[in-house]
């Protein structure tokens, strides 16, 4: 139902928002067929449904789908999501977005997701976690260290993931394999700075774009879409860089503060409050979501779901930044409205790109039994991430294209050099 009802508000598929960005890079690329035919579908679909026992005895089947877009740059990578709005179309645009993400900032990973359809809010931790362990003895052969490694993402975090090292472990006689998953809590083999890492990215990117637009941060006001993980975290950092947040949000609705948030006593407000989220938080005019997107500010950080910024709003945007902390928040049919309204909008495959980095730290300690300090986490990140942010800007620079073009440019010629250098497997 969530599904037909997500569909009827937007009317707008994310794969082939996804196409529509892959094949204007491939174009100015002159990508071949050979490469156009594989790289613009996944290579692997996982489909199953999970029968799980609820707490009142009976059984519910849920729909659940691992994605692998590619595995041409190494092993797959992807979050796995718990929401009512997941299908097919969705799970396959974010397991592509994640090819190009890490081939973006030069990871040594493919890309994958996974989803599952489901209300997490509506579901004890108990049916959770019996989901979460069906799911993955449905892709004990899909997932491994080597192979195909999950992350969080929307409505799931190291709870879940602390569950699938468990039941990966049990299928393997045994053996601790914490470096089948990424984003596990710290006590588990999971790294420092992993939980803050996508805001961090947000706030990083931010920062970089700023310079190039000639603007201080303490002269800067932003509105966040989204407290979740990525948003209440670049929220955060944002504010501590200076930047005067005044509207947050969440599914609950907006809220508006012209003086700025403070956004520990937000954050704290939310925690204290349960599933409820922001619900009821009298810390500034109550909006609606469409109405923060319109608001006079420097940035926008658009970090809860897809397809929130469309030809029908994409004209009423007043921020002259644009960073995408959820994955595609703008569908292809609004970028040459940006473009020509001369707004700079730093992709989702670049401006949340601080989680992956962060799990591929992770992955590589759990490997090599050797932990960082969160400094030393902090440090590598912000190189990686500024590194592939100047690479995107100069491509920008070079092809007079916008910082989404610019950003397809780099992931998907790394990834057809990649599929070239294979030969014909
Ligand atoms: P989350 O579940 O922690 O938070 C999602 C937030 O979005 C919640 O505050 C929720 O209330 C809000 N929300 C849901 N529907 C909304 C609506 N219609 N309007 C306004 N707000 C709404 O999820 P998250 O991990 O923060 O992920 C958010 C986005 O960032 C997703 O697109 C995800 O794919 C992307 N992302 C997440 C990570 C990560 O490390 N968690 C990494 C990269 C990208």
């Amino acid at each position: 139902m969530a599904k037909n009802k997500k569909e009827m508000e937007t009317h707008i598929n994310p794969y082939e928002s996804m196409l529509a960005r892959f094949y204007a890079a491939a174009d100015i690329l002159n990508l071949g067929q050979r490469e156009r035919d594989i790289l613009s579908q996944p290579s692997k679909i996982v489909w199953v449904n999970l029968p799980v026992e609820m707490d009142n005895g009976t059984t519910r089947v849920f729909p659940a789908y691992r994605v692998i877009h590619s595995t041409v740059l190494g092993p797959s990578k992807g979050g796995i999501r718990y929401d009512m709005a997941v299908d097919l179309d969705e799970v396959k645009a974010l397991a592509a977005w994640m090819t190009w993400k890490c081939a973006v900032v030069n990871l040594p990973y493919g890309g994958a997701k996974g989803g599952i359809q489901c209300n997490p809010k509506e579901m004890s931790v108990g049916e959770l976690e019996r989901l979460t362990r069906k799911y993955t003895r449905a892709m004990v052969d899909v997932f491994g260290v080597d192979l195909d490694i999950p992350a969080p993402d929307v409505n799931t975090s190291g709870r879940e993931m602390a569950w699938i090292v468990s039941e990966y472990s049990q299928l393997h006689g045994g053996k601790f394999y914490p470096g089948v998953v990424t984003g596990k809590p710290i006590e588990l083999g999971g790294s420092k700075g992993r939980v803050e890492a996508t805001g961090r990215g947000v706030m990083v990117n931010t920062l970089a774009a700023l310079k190039k637009i000639g603007k201080k941060p303490q002269d800067c006001t932003a509105a966040v879409q989204g407290f979740g993980n990525v948003g209440s975290i670049a929220a955060k950092l944002l504010s501590q860089q200076g930047i005067k947040v005044v509207a947050i949000s969440d599914v609950s609705g907006a809220y508006y503060n012209p003086k700025g948030f403070l956004i520990s006593d937000a954050i704290k407000y939310r925690d204290n409050n349960g599933r409820d989220g922001l619900k009821g938080f009298d810390g500034g005019e109550k909006i609606s979501n469409e109405q923060l997107l319109a608001l006079d500010v420097d940035i926008l950080v658009p970090a809860a779901l897809e397809n929130v910024i469309t030809a029908k709003n994409a004209n009423d945007i007043k921020a002259k930044l644009i960073v995408e902390g959820a994955n595609g928040p703008v569908a292809a049919e609004a970028d040459p409205i940006i473009d020509s309204k001369g707004i700079m909008a730093i992709p989702d495959i670049l401006a949340n790109a601080g989680g992956v980095t962060v799990s591929y730290l992770e992955w590589v300690q759990n490997r090599r039994g050797h932990y960082y300090t969160e400094e030393e986490i902090n440090g590598r990140h912000d190189a990686i991430i500024n590194s592939a942010f100047e690479e995107v800007f100069t491509t920008s620079q070079l092809y007079k294209v916008s910082m989404r073009t610019a950003a397809y440019i780099v992931g998907v010629g790394r990834v057809a050099k990649g599929l070239q250098m294979l030969g014909k497997y």
